[in-house]
């Protein structure tokens, strides 16, 4: 992927220096001072600033100078200005999108994970007088792709009290039958996957949030 990234100025201030007198054509009054911050940018969305400097130019003689060239009498007010100025928020658009990114990934991260820990109070409520209900024998389709033309068949082979037993599929395409399920579950699944075993309280959690549906 090409990152299209460099480097920009802004003028963040403007100084007029109406008592200095220029170095180079000596006309008094026509020096102005600028106050810049240079950022980096990529894709041109400023993504944060390296700091602040400034330059000065003439209207007359049309000289430019960078601080570290300009005489003592433009650097002492520019110095001051320079402190001054303010670099805009703006200039670290990205870097504070990431870290607004950052925090809100973490703050969901940080509930899924209170959920969970209060999950299991909650399900034994919910769970435990539908546990002795086996499931054994039940068939689900897992989504692979979105529009559901890619996917999986996981068949329950046996229950206990505290977890799930299973059999899946690779990978299957076409449509999707009885029939196939059933030849599909007797010889597309590899034989790691004849015999995986989940805990009920993941089972469950899996199903709740739609990962896999009944046939
Ligand atoms: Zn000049």
């Amino acid at each position: 992927m090409l990152f299209l990234s460099g480097s920009r100025d802004s003028v963040i201030a403007t100084l007029p220096l109406p008592g200095v007198v220029c170095v180079n054509c000596r006309m008094p009054g026509t020096l102005t001072g600028l106050v810049i911050s240079r950022y980096r940018h990529l894709f041109w969305i400023p993504a944060f600033s390296f700091g602040k400097t400034s330059i000065s130019t003439c209207r007359h003689c049309k000289q430019v100078l960078p601080f570290r060239e300009m005489s003592a009498a433009y650097q002492l007010p520019m110095q001051a200005a320079q402190y001054e100025a303010r670099i805009p928020l703006t200039h670290f658009t990205l870097l504070l999108l990431l870290a607004a990114y950052t925090i809100i990934s973490l703050s969901i991260t940080w509930f899924e994970q209170r959920k969970l820990a209060q999950a299991p109070a909650t399900d034994e409520t919910t769970i435990q007088p539908t546990a002795p209900t086996t499931i054994a024998g039940l068939r689900y389709k897992v989504n692979v792709t979105d529009d559901g033309r890619q996917y999986g068949l996981i068949e329950v082979t046996a229950m206990t009290a505290d977890s799930v037993e299973y059999r899946m599929t690779g990978i299957l395409k076409g449509a999707l039958t009885p029939a196939s399920a059933t030849q599909a579950l007797h010889d597309s699944v590899a034989l790691t996957n004849a015999h995986q075993r989940v805990l009920l309280q993941q089972w469950q959690y899996s199903l709740d949030r739609g990962f896999f549906k009944r046939l």
